[in-house]
């Protein structure tokens, strides 16, 4: 079962995060680096593997933060080798436990093998039946062990050519990033949906990572981003790039341009900043207001409230502050600290919102929760009116491709139409960016149906890949078809 998100906090998570090196030096400590700079990806786990010049693999892995575990100088001498793949975990399928804690390695007849993996499939359960009456053991329940033992059984000679036979028998998004004896291997799913991008060192190695704000923190030069469908095999003969799935349209996952990508990086050529107010200004085109203030919540949606500002020409301020110093549950959750939460977080500027008309900025609703307790806070700090401008469309379905989304019961648009959440949510309008002026803000005409350029499915229900493992219950709702042995 997909784990549901922690009630106060009221947004879709962010996936995972990989980063791999070839010839890198210092392997481990770039690749700690690495996942710190895709920290925001996954915030429960973190691990690394190194592959040293005898052909030794070296790994270290932990639950908590890139910090937490890779903090000490000895953790990282520990970690000898010039390659190395990590990978940042947030639990998109399996719970939190060490043994679901990528990369996931194992020992074949051809060597050492280790792999990470940001996405989720969505056949891994019924391949899981079928791996497990075949013999294999499985020993994690995360779906991305199914790499694993598909290349174990898999009849071909090469490593390339039995992952290329894991990845065709697999559907779902993946990008992932493997280290064998031989080579540095990346791979992105036929429709790309999740990102990979490629850097190169100064001193003549690669990275891939997830996002290029990880190549600037090792002071990579970015090279380019790894197609949908490509196998890029790195080894100190360069890159060589292999197409195994023919071609497809791509539909990378127009969420990370909303919120999950850090809005220093660049994705698929588009700066995600600059998008960011991109979609805010297109949003005040679409549904501007008359209004004194307009103000973010932070801090995701502090660009798209910039962008809207901007083109409305109204006054922005930092009207809700941000505590970056909380973590999950330092007091005792009990009901009445749990009332509490959202002052935990945020606390409201009360003279940038006494007697004002507000336009509260945010990036996505998902339960509402969160979005109530923020305007009941910005209208006990005076605020005149509050409205609410959302630079996403309404989030109707729940994700299947590596965003931790509620179930879509728990979706609020998916249960309630404009006037309802308004009223829910306690503003005095409401307003999301339209999907035709979402893709406008990216550079498109609009969306085109019968050809969309991104996956959008928490938005349209599109989903563009199988859903092999869930079903559709009297509800009309998903649920999924449980795995053998869990
Ligand atoms: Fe991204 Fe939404 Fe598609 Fe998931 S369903 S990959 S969050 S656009």
């Amino acid at each position: 079962m997909r784990p549901t998100i922690d009630q106060d906090d009221d947004k879709p998570h962010e996936e995972c995060g990989v980063f791999g090196v070839w010839n890198g030096g210092d392997a481990a400590a770039l690749t700690a680096l690495g996942l710190h700079a895709l920290q925001h990806r996954g915030q429960e786990a973190a691990g690394i593997v190194t592959l040293d010049e005898k052909g030794l693999f070296h790994a270290h892995k932990g639950l908590g933060l890139v910090g937490d575990n890779f903090g000490e100088a000895k953790v990282i001498a520990s970690l000898r080798g010039g390659a190395a793949v990590g990978h940042n975990r947030y639990a998109t399928t399996g719970e939190t436990a060490l043994r679901n804690v990528q990369p996931l390695y194992a020992d074949f007849e051809f060597g050492g093998f280790a792999v990470g993996h940001n996405g989720n499939l969505t056949n891994a359960a019924a391949l899981k039946r079928a791996l497990v009456r075949r013999g294999c053991l499985f020993q994690s329940t995360t779906d991305s062990e199914v790499f694993i033992h598909l290349i174990a059984i898999s009849l071909y000679s090469t490593v390339l050519d039995r992952l290329i036979d894991a990845l065709k028998q697999v559907q779902g998004a993946y990008s992932l990033v493997a280290l064998h004896n031989g080579a540095l291997i990346g791979a992105r799913d036929p429709l790309g949906v999740r990102p990979l991008v490629l850097g190169r060192l100064a001193n003549g190695g690669y990275v891939l990572a997830s996002e290029t704000c990880a190549l600037d923190i090792v002071s990579a030069e970015f090279v380019r981003d790894i197609e949908a469908g490509e196998i890029v095999v790195i080894n100190d003969e360069g890159v060589r790039s292999v197409k195994p799935f023919g071609r497809q349209e791509s539909r990378f996952c127009i969420f990370e341009y909303i919120y999950f990508a850090r809005p220093d990086s660049v994705m698929e050529g588009t700066p995600v900043y600059e998008t960011r107010k991109r979609i805010g200004a297109e949003l005040a085109r679409e549904s501007g207001v008359e209004a004194d203030v307009v103000v973010p919540v932070p801090d995701s949606g502090v660009p798209s409230a910039m962008g809207y500002a901007m083109e409305a020409g109204i006054p922005f301020e930092l009207g809700i502050i941000r505590n970056h110093y909380v973590g999950r549950t330092f007091i005792e959750p009990t009901d009445q600290i749990r009332n509490l939460g959202v002052k935990l977080k945020h606390s409201a500027n009360r003279p940038m919102l006494e007697g004002k008309r507000v336009i509260l900025v945010d990036d996505s609703i998902v339960r509402g929760t969160t979005s109530r307790k923020i305007v009941e806070m910005v209208r006990a700090a005076g605020a005149k009116e509050v409205h609410m401008r959302v630079s996403s469309p309404p989030t109707t379905h729940s994700c299947y491709y590596g965003i931790d989304t509620p179930e879509r019961s728990e979706l609020m648009a998916a249960k309630h139409d404009m006037a309802e959440m308004a009223r829910i949510i306690g503003v005095d309008s409401l307003a999301f960016i339209s999907l035709d002026g979402l893709y406008r803000a990216l550079g498109k005409p609009g969306r085109d149906p019968s050809k969309p350029d991104f996956c959008d499915a928490c938005f349209t229900g599109d989903y563009a890949i199988p859903l092999t493992d869930w079903q559709t219950n009297s509800d009309k709702q998903l649920s999924l078809l449980q795995p053998a042995g869990q």
